[in-house]
């Protein structure tokens, strides 16, 4: 039967079926709104991000003491865009199918300063968010105009030796607060599930952090970190599935990749539309970025999430109405996969319904292709990201294959624009993997 004769209702259940079944799919989301109409409903505008960069703008003096690779960039926390053409010929080849038209880029947050992956925008702009309260309340700054190089004096480091932060992480995100909490003196307790890599938790200790391994599932982990946290009034749970402050940093690379596709002449309209592929695990990341680039640059951008077909928690979440209300394992799927930051099987609790109104669609990819990615990449481009990375580059390669991806160009009367279209790849992770795990991972079958 043609998929175009079955009603909405059929399609929806064969959807769940074959997510049921971990088979890849493409899920055009039809609840998405012009901006004008989407923001309305919504908590955040775009004078949130604007405030969210100016915090970060202030603390860029403290940044470049504290972290010498950020001195060229001013203490800014910020990645290049840089265009892939040589990906894009191995990804048009016949083997993988894409038939791209357009321009491939990838963002490469992979590369971002201090924790070597996106996290370094969410995970820490909470922290210094958070910093900035605990600073000026207690006097450790007399306001938000001080100079915040002071944020490294022995006083303030006593004074936030007093502070705890507690974070459950599937690895990066603990990188990130890690980091960053213990270069402003806190005593920081990472608590990771035991898939989370091990040179994650090696590079943690090894700088004096806390590392907490647990077995269960990432929701578990996060329960029990947040536990450990409220009981201490001394203590600060950054919480990845509830955390409105991190998803604020993260929509500050929209306003970020406005100034940089200005800066390299890209332009964005209805004649030059944008897509943008953004792994997702909890989605606090691909829907902060989300929100971020319609805030900035409109309905000519189009975002699509990432997640693996064992771990599709946000699209689960999406398709059924039931967002945080369901989980993976509920439709026996194991919530396992290679892609350690998308290892994740219930979604936040506050993205999938603010979001749905700006997301474009939800695809998922197979582990398998993930380290097939990995190695084209590598080949192609010489640039290595880590596995969960490179769900972003699954993005491309839909369009040629996907009924899905043809009807929504046809929908939006698009098709004849694809030829000057721009695809971003978001390269989430992956600066810090160690040269030996890198050349287990090029190496890898799974
Ligand atoms: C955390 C992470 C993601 C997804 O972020 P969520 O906020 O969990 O959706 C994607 N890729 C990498 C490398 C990550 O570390």
């Amino acid at each position: 039967m043609e998929l175009d004769s079955l009603s909405s209702l059929e399609k929806r259940e064969i959807l769940f079926t074959d997510i049921k079944n971990a088979i890849e799919v493409n899920w055009i989301n039809h609840s998405k709104l012009p901006n004008n109409d989407a923001i309305i409903r919504s908590m955040l505008t775009l004078s949130d991000i604007d405030s969210a960069e100016a915090r970060l703008r202030r603390f860029a003096p403290f940044i470049k003491m504290a972290f010498p690779e950020t001195v060229e960039a001013k203490g800014m926390i910020e990645s290049p865009l840089i265009e892939v053409p040589e990906l894009r010929k191995a990804l048009n080849r016949e083997k993988i199918g894409a038939n791209l038209a357009g321009k491939l880029y990838m963002k490469m947050d992979s590369e971002l300063p201090i924790g070597g992956s996106v996290k370094s925008r969410g995970g820490i702009y909470e922290v210094l968010k958070y910093t900035e309260t605990l600073a000026v309340e207690n006097g450790v700054l007399d306001s938000f105009e001080d100079d915040y190089c002071k944020l490294a004096s022995p006083a303030a480091k006593a004074f936030f030796g007093t502070k705890k932060l507690h974070i459950g992480s599937t690895g990066n995100l603990g990188l990130s607060v890690g980091l960053m909490g213990q270069a402003l003196g806190y005593e920081t307790i990472v608590h990771m599930t035991s898939e989370a890599a091990e040179w994650k938790k090696e590079l943690l200790r090894d700088r004096g952090v806390i590392v907490k391994v647990y077995d269960g599932d990432y929701s578990e982990v996060v329960a029990k970190a947040k536990a450990e946290s409220v009981v201490d009034a001394n203590s600060h749970f950054v919480d990845d599935e509830d955390s409105k402050e991190m998803f604020l940093g993260y929509a500050v690379a929209g306003k970020r990749l406005k100034k940089q596709l200005r800066q390299q002449g890209i332009v964005v309209d209805k004649e030059h539309p944008l897509f943008v592929y953004i792994p997702c695990g909890v989605g606090s990341t691909p829907g902060g970025i989300t929100f971020g680039l319609r805030q900035f640059l409109g309905d000519h951008v189009h975002c699509f999430f990432v997640e693996p077909t064992q771990a599709p928690c946000m699209l689960l979440g999406m398709v059924t109405g039931l967002y945080n209300n369901i989980t993976v394992q509920d439709v026996g799927l194991s919530g396992k996969t290679h892609a350690d930051g998308l290892a994740v099987g219930r979604p936040s609790a506050i993205i999938g319904d603010f979001i749905k109104p700006f997301l474009s669609g939800i695809l998922t990819v197979k582990d398998k292709r993930l380290f097939d990615y990995l190695r084209i990449l590598w080949e192609s481009e010489k640039t290595f990201i880590e596995p969960s990375s490179c769900a972003a580059i699954h993005g491309p390669v839909c369009w040629g294959h996907s009924k899905e991806m043809a009807d929504y160009l046809e929908d939006n009367n698009m098709n004849r624009y694809m030829e000057n279209a721009t695809h971003i790849i978001w390269a989430t992770g992956g600066g810090l993997v160690p040269e030996n795990v890198r050349q287990e991972l090029l190496t890898k079958k799974v």
